[in-house]
């Protein structure tokens, strides 16, 4: 049997990205914002629902650029339940993370559980839209406003994904989308933030830009995070198909579910009200008190059956050895508990139901 990865990286006709990218040998200009970067941005406005778009290299920088941006001090609460490029990006601007525990359900931040946090030296939440998931954004953009701190969603799940009738990325202050190669929606590498205020996106442009203004004016001390030409002409050829490689993915989700719910043991995701959802992962979390095998050994006898599932987000990052004595994953009960139990199981465009179907055989018959 072929190998099945949890993911796998979704991609245009060979001769449409030729097509796409045939005017770069024309003009020879490959970065720079040129008129793919520019087309690009454009159209994910539209598509994404929100004001104003900037392109990125990749997600990473998008977060950790704009917690630059807002020129933010102190501390920072977010969720150590992500990908590590969330708490990486906090600490690397020189800021403290502190970790609020998960929602048991949707697994993005408890909203309920951030106030009790705050200090004087809060400047920020920093949410992640876990899974696409949408975290409770009405409660916790009325904790931003009583307390005077912005709020940064890591949005790099959520590409797509719409809450009452308004893109994700309007909510906030800044949204990250990451369009990494194992995205629902890739540039090869390459990342985005949306965002409302102007005077961001000014000063946004300026660190992905070196802080070039024009050919003789640098006015801020920038990095370089310009998306080029090729992966933006990528993202164009993606874009699309992007409503058909969502359909394709909520038919298999639709499969998964329909085979694994009310199997004692396996929680999965609930279904969110309000929100169209985009089907990025599935992932399954096990109670092996109930299942009577734990998620190691699941992962391990699909792995034996060439069929590798990830356990996505396995490690929190407060237990990253790079935080060694730093935090205490026990102050995050509920993250730790599903940490230790999920399962992410493979899902992507080109999966068949056939696919799908021997994954959860495989799970049944265990
Ligand atoms: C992928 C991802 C990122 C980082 O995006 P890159 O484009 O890989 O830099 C950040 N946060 C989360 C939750 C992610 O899944």
């Amino acid at each position: 049997m072929d190998e099945i990865l949890v993911t796998r990286s979704s991609m245009p006709q060979f001769q449409e990205y030729v097509d796409e990218i045939k005017e770069l040998w024309d003009s020879h200009w490959l970065t720079n914002m040129g008129v793919k970067h520019k087309e690009l941005q454009k159209k994910l406005e539209e598509y994404l629902g929100v004001e104003n778009i900037d392109l990125l290299t990749n997600g990473h920088m998008a977060i950790e650029l704009s917690l630059q941006a807002l020129n933010l001090t102190g501390e920072v609460i977010t969720t150590p339940y992500t990908f590590a490029s969330t708490t990486h990006a906090i600490v690397r601007n020189g800021l403290t993370p502190v970790f609020c525990d998960i929602d048991p359900n949707d697994y993005t931040i408890d909203a309920a559980k951030i106030e009790q946090l705050i200090t004087d030296k809060t400047s920020a939440i920093v949410p992640v839209h876990v899974y696409g998931n949408v975290c409770n954004v009405e409660m916790i953009q009325n904790i931003a406003d009583r307390h005077h701190l912005k709020v940064v969603y890591d949005a790099a799940h959520a590409f797509g994904v719409r809450y009452r009738g308004k893109g994700i990325g309007s909510y906030g202050d800044v949204s990250c989308f990451s369009f990494h190669a194992t995205k629902v929606f890739n540039t090869i590498e390459g990342g985005a933030v949306s965002f409302r205020d102007p005077e961001f996106g000014r000063i946004m442009y300026g660190l992905k830009n070196f802080g070039i203004r024009d050919q003789e004016l640098v006015d801020s001390v920038g990095a370089n995070a310009k998306m080029n030409e090729f992966c933006a002409a990528m993202g164009l050829c993606n874009l699309r198909h992007i409503r058909e490689g969502i359909a394709k993915r909520c038919v298999l989700v639709e499969r998964y579910s329909e085979r694994l719910s009310g199997i004692a043991g396996l929680k999965l995701m609930p279904r969110q009200a309000d929100v169209v959802p985009n089907y990025a992962y599935f992932p399954i979390v096990v109670d092996e008190t109930v299942f009577g095998v734990g998620r190691d050994e699941i992962s391990e006898r699909l792995a034996r059956h060439n069929i590798f599932a990830r356990k996505y987000f396995y490690p929190l990052t407060s237990s990253f050895v790079c935080y060694e004595n730093q935090f205490d994953p026990d102050d995050t009960p509920v993250a730790r508990y599903v940490s230790e139990r999920v399962l992410t199981l493979p899902l992507y465009e080109d999966l068949t139901i056939e696919d799908v179907d021997r994954i959860c055989d495989i799970l049944l018959d265990i």
